[in-house]
């Protein structure tokens, strides 16, 4: 299965843990307690192609902008995933050939 090991990223200056995890039902995740610096991208380790890059994407957008309806998140979803693998980005390191 795809494993994204636990790593840090920035996102409009602040930062994030991301990694892959068992979370059934759910594509990905994000943790942001205001209450506490921390702060987690969950992405089910089970997705692989498409389906991982637009749990990825799906997430990012939904830290740039958590006013965004999740209609409106999918959509761009959608649109950037067309985009990107339209033009052929994939992921070796997580097993995308094709
Ligand atoms: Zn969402």
């Amino acid at each position: 299965m795809p494993e994204i090991h636990p790593r840090r990223v920035k996102i409009g200056g602040r930062y994030w843990t991301l990694t892959t995890a068992n979370i059934p039902g759910y594509d990905g995740l994000v943790e942001n307690d205001s209450r506490t610096a921390h702060k987690h991208i969950w992405i089910n380790r089970k997705l692989k192609g498409k389906a991982l890059l637009g749990a990825l994407l799906h997430e990012l957008l939904h830290i740039i902008e958590p006013r965004w309806s999740e209609a409106s998140v999918l959509e761009l979803e959608a649109d950037l995933v067309k985009i990107l693998w339209d033009l052929g980005y994939r992921s070796a390191d997580l097993g995308d050939e094709d």
